[in-house]
């Protein structure tokens, strides 16, 4: 929020009587040390975690580093949330497809053809007459040459069930990308699909609904668990425990992938999100060392969000959303904004009251938290945020990435020398001042509105 002009005149004449004071003696954060950042967001971004891809060894490694500094700094776990050593653990499940084959009117449809997205290890599909079709288990719809099928996807997606969907050959193109996005099978959080399972099985033909007269088709899907973990510690609160402010970032990043040429193939993701996750740590020393926290302080560092926002999933589920008072997201802060070192923005500012009551915190030092510049990007459905605010929570990511020229998002690239180590040090230092009133039980944002928040597919 941009401060009223009555502010600002009053501030200038505040600031004016402390002119030769550097602006940084306005945070009482001097225990967030720059050394100390960058000792962990170097490590963190290392080779030698090799771009802390999910389910490698190295991820665990990463998490036991992360562990080892909440306990350093007096964390304790979460009771009920999180072990003994800190580590909230999960399992995914990833469903691929093994074999698809269906009859239309009589006639086997080629493999090529055929696209399957299905949660269910198993599809059965048989219907022998027209009439029949209504009372099946799944529902039949055509994609017409004008029609928009990625419009039509995404609703089957949002609605969940099993569907089939006759799709006009004009749409052969953007067909084949979904079937090699599709052929890679997919990822879920285990447990998470009520044992009903979801199913959309396309189809290019130019048939139409009202043109099928019987149909077989048979599915066959693998079913495989693997397990990760979150890395959550608490500072509980003196005088308000059951209201929580949560701290996050995520540690997971895209791993190593094979290049051609024998070039850089480790992702460090030093700035997605190995910079965030060193402000978590960083600002759990802080209010540690502090030691006076009204409210109960939780810091998450989450796993699978690369591929699809899994460990912030779990981690919801794990509590009552309605005791977080607020979810603080830290999303690559490692590089100064298009506002300047140190200046940071953040995602769904409108959503909530929460940006605004933390300009007032920083308002003392000249300082203020931005409006997403990027709102095409929807950034705000991009991290781990999205998943509490679908639950109500002021949660918000919080940045200074400059998504539109960044050369090094999602790139081998992305490692510590790319970073601008001072601005994220001022970065996590506003973040301290920023939420002090939060950490302290004077200030308390609005919830998120619900239904303004889109839903997450069903399916794939
Ligand atoms: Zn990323």
């Amino acid at each position: 929020m941009i401060r009223t002009l009555s502010a600002r005149l009053l501030l200038t004449s505040i600031f004016t009587l402390s002119l030769s004071t550097p602006s940084f003696a306005y945070h009482a954060t001097q225990g967030i040390t720059l050394a100390q950042v960058t000792a962990d967001v170097s490590y963190l971004a290392s080779d030698e975690l090799q771009g802390r891809g999910n389910f490698s060894a190295e991820l665990g490694q990463a998490a036991d580093y992360i562990a080892k500094r909440f306990e350093e700094s007096g964390l304790t776990n979460a009771t009920g949330i999180s072990a003994s050593n800190f580590l909230q653990h999960y399992e995914i499940t990833k469903i691929t497809p093994m074999q698809l084959s269906l009859t239309l009117n009589g006639k086997d449809v080629a493999a090529d053809k055929l696209a399957i997205a299905s949660t269910a290890e198993m599809l059965s599909w048989h219907v022998d007459s027209k009439a029949n079709i209504a009372k099946a288990n799944f529902t039949l719809h055509t994609v017409s040459k004008g029609d928009d099928m990625r419009v039509t996807l995404g609703k089957l997606n949002q609605q969940g069930g099993q569907h089939l969907v006759l799709l006009n050959s004009a749409h052969a193109d953007l067909f084949k990308r979904y079937q090699s996005y599709f052929g890679r099978g997919l990822t879920k959080l285990a447990n998470t699909d009520n044992g009903k399972g979801g199913a959309i099985v396309m189809v290019l033909t130019d048939l139409t609904t009202v043109q099928v007269n019987n149909l077989t088709l048979t599915a066959v899907n693998i079913k495989s668990s693997h397990e990760l973990n979150n890395v959550v510690a608490v500072l509980p609160g003196k005088s308000k425990p059951e209201e929580i402010v949560l701290y996050s970032a995520h540690y997971d990043h895209l791993g190593v992938k094979n290049s051609q040429d024998g070039s850089d193939n480790i992702y460090n993701g030093a700035d997605d999100d190995a910079s965030g996750t060193a402000a978590i740590i960083n600002l759990a020393q802080h209010f540690a060392k502090q030691g006076k926290n009204e409210r109960t302080l939780m810091f998450a560092a989450f796993s699978a969000e690369e591929i699809g926002g899994f460990g912030s999933k779990y981690f919801s589920k794990q509590l009552d959303p309605n005791k977080i008072t607020a979810m603080i997201n830290i999303e690559m802060i490692g590089k100064p904004s298009k506002f300047g070192a140190g200046s940071i923005w953040m995602t769904g500012m409108e959503r909530s009251s929460l940006g605004e009551q933390l300009n007032n915190a920083l308002a003392k030092t000249g300082e203020q938290i931005h409006q997403d510049p990027y709102p095409e990007q929807g950034l705000f459905y991009r991290s781990d945020n999205a998943t509490l605010a679908r639950l109500g929570v002021p949660a918000h990511s919080f940045s200074s990435t400059q998504l539109d020229k960044d050369q090094h998002y999602h790139k081998a690239s992305d490692d510590v020398a790319s970073l601008d180590l001072k601005s994220l040090h001022k970065v996590i230092e506003a973040l301290a001042t920023a939420t002090q009133p939060l950490v302290d039980g004077t200030i308390t944002p609005s919830r998120i509105d619900v239904n303004k928040v889109k839903g997450k597919g069903l399916i794939y």
